[in-house]
């Protein structure tokens, strides 16, 4: 039997134990706050942003959002970067990737104050992960954390192939996979694209993890029996739907499901992780700066 591993079921079981923290800060007088800056009209980062301000208002967080237009100069996003770092409500924030072409988002990164970097890529903070003292985990590769760990899935001594190096999911993985800490101690290989041979990497692998943003790139064929298989990717692809698209994973369900023993499906596999694990930098970043302790799950 493959094992559908349920990242609703688990990220509401994070927000819970979330909520408990969140009194806790309540009863010290604290609010964790969250930002969100938009820059420009970029349609899917609109829904990212405005699910990130409704799960702040759903777990009683100070949400706070920020919207620039597509024309604003470089230094009317450092102006706001600098409001919300001197603003004691605002504990985390991100500015949402993509920026327009004419502002450096890695810039705006290193502006940032890395107490309050949620998505943990500010480079002290990219920093930190690698050296195996994270402040922040980065929600994605953190929520594929939580999910292994929810299915009892220990990666300690297994091969893990990831596909994608990216900065915000691949890298970040690999390096918390690789840790020698509690949900780590990892073999880790990461693919790209000019990988040679990638079947081989990920048929010799315990756990696959595919963060390619390619629809359907993992098959059944590249995987041997009894594979766990992770699938970060979300790609719109056209479809016969009222939206006129549907959402596809970076694995091809069916097929790899038939292989599998334990596959996330998409959605509801990792999307919902990465928005609790938000909410995690959020209460955490919190309890630092405010130094409240908390329990977090
Ligand atoms: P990205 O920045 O575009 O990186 C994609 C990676 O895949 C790159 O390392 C690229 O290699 C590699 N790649 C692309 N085509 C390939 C090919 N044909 N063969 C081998 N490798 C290939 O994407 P990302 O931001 O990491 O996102 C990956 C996917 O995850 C997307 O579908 C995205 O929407 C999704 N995502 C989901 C969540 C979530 O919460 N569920 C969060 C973040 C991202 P090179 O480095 O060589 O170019």
């Amino acid at each position: 039997m493959t094992e559908i591993i349920d990242g609703n079921a688990v990220a509401e079981s994070v927000r819970n134990d979330l909520s408990a923290c969140v009194d806790s800060l309540g009863d010290a007088g604290v609010v964790p706050g969250l930002a969100t800056v938009l820059v420009g009209e970029d349609p899917a980062s609109e829904t990212y942003v405005s699910m990130k301000q409704r799960d702040c208002e759903e777990m009683g967080l100070n949400g706070v959002h920020v919207e620039l237009e597509a024309e604003a100069s470089p230094q009317e996003l450092y102006d706001t970067i600098e409001d919300l770092n001197a603003d004691p409500e605002v504990h985390g924030y991100l500015v949402q990737d993509p920026v327009p072409d004419h502002i450096d988002y890695r810039e705006v990164l290193r502006r940032i104050d890395p107490a309050k970097d949620v998505d943990g890529f500010h480079p002290e903070n990219v920093g930190r992960l690698v050296a195996g003292n994270p402040r922040f985990k980065p929600c994605t590769p953190h929520g594929v954390q939580k999910l292994l760990a929810a299915s009892e899935i220990d990666p300690e001594g297994k091969d893990v192939t990831i596909v994608g190096r990216s900065s915000i999911v691949g890298k970040p993985l690999a390096n918390l996979l690789l840790q020698k800490a509690e949900g780590g101690n990892a073999t880790v290989t990461v693919c790209h694209s000019r990988t040679e041979d990638i079947d081989e990497k990920t048929r010799g692998a315990d756990i696959v993890i595919a963060a390619v943003g390619a629809p359907e790139f993992v098959d059944g064929s590249m995987l041997s029996e009894g594979t766990v298989v992770i699938d970060v990717g979300v790609n719109r692809v056209e479809a016969d739907t009222e939206k006129g698209y549907e959402l596809v994973g970076d694995v091809a369900y069916e097929g790899a499901a038939e292989k599998a023993s334990a596959i996330t499906p998409v959605p509801g596999g990792v999307g919902p992780m990465t928005r609790a694990m938000l909410l995690y930098n959020t209460v955490r970043a919190a309890s630092q700066q405010e130094d409240v302790a908390v329990d977090l799950p």
